[in-house]
């Protein structure tokens, strides 16, 4: 299969390493024809890319990644939107406070567990963005006190680890209804974090859906083969979008990179043509 769109990324917006126009840059060498840009909780980086289509060849999807209430597995929902949806990132203000509110808590968990990291440290790694974890596995990485990445969130970060706390987020209902307010396609990203078997999957896309979700995230990284045919089975009964991208971070951040995962020819053309306003 021939990748043509990676509908899932990440740049300096939120936690991703590379810029929003470096992220268009890679995928116009990589010979994508779209890239959609999902930030958590923030479209800030899409308005300056845009316009690359002229520039790059490349088509720039405004997306945004929302993440949801919901336990004991993760959440999130992909907004896509056929042009910058104006007023959204004021109405993910909420979310946004409760992200740089929940920094302190963190920190202060890490020193009392002997981690003398400080709130600037943090604030160093973000710099003007939607800050998360990320960042602060970064700083715990620069200051020593873990070898890797993936050790930060397995030791102290990671939900249900020593140094978590949880951060308040959307319901699920007011995500997806906001996507569709703002003109947008809501997705349920990467159906695995959810941790549900089947049926109990169908059911919670069917209440999904209630809210009007549109599709499905089916290609990506983490899903086995099973997952990825058993996520299509259920789009194509339930008459959702097939979507798919790789998550991408930033080069090094996976095994895999930019493009590897994504949408072909067909795909693209179906979601393209829902996307139109
Ligand atoms: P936050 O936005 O603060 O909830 O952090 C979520 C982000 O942290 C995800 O999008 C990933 O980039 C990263 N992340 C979450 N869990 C892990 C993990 N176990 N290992 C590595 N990175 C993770
Ligand atoms: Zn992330
Ligand atoms: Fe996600
Ligand atoms: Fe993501």
């Amino acid at each position: 299969m021939l990748v043509k769109a990676d509908l899932h990324t990440h740049s300096t917006a939120s936690d991703g390493d590379l810029s929003p126009e470096k992220l268009i840059t890679l995928s116009a060498h990589l010979n994508l024809k779209a890239i959609a840009l999902t930030d958590h909780d923030t479209l800030a980086g899409v308005q300056n890319v845009l316009n690359s289509i002229k520039t790059h060849g490349i088509r720039v999807i405004a997306g945004v990644e929302i993440s949801a209430e919901y336990d004991p597995g993760m959440l999130h929902i992909l907004g896509y939107f056929p042009a910058n949806p104006h007023g959204l990132e004021e109405a993910l203000k909420q979310v946004q406070t409760a992200r740089r509110e929940r920094i302190p808590k963190v920190i202060k968990k890490l020193n009392a567990l002997g981690c003398m990291l400080t709130e600037a440290d943090v604030l160093k790694e973000a710099k003007d963005a939607q800050i998360g974890r990320p960042h602060i596995a970064k700083a715990l990485l620069k200051k020593g006190y873990v070898r890797s990445f993936d050790e930060a969130f397995d030791e102290y970060l990671g939900k249900g680890r020593k140094a978590y706390v949880p951060k308040e987020k959307m319901t699920w209902k007011k995500a997806v209804s906001l996507i569709v307010h703002f003109g947008g396609l809501p997705v349920l990203a990467h159906p695995y974090t959810l941790g549900l078997g089947s049926q109990g999957l169908e059911a919670f896309i069917k209440d999904l859906m209630g809210a009007g979700l549109a599709g499905i995230e089916v290609l990506y990284p983490e899903h086995t083969p099973e997952q990825t045919a058993l996520y299509t089975g259920l789009a194509s009964r339930l008459g959702l979008l097939v979507t798919g991208g790789t998550d991408f971070h930033g080069p090094g951040r996976n095994a895999f990179s930019l493009g590897d995962y994504g949408l072909e020819e067909e795909l693209l053309t179906k979601f393209i043509n829902r996307l139109k306003p």
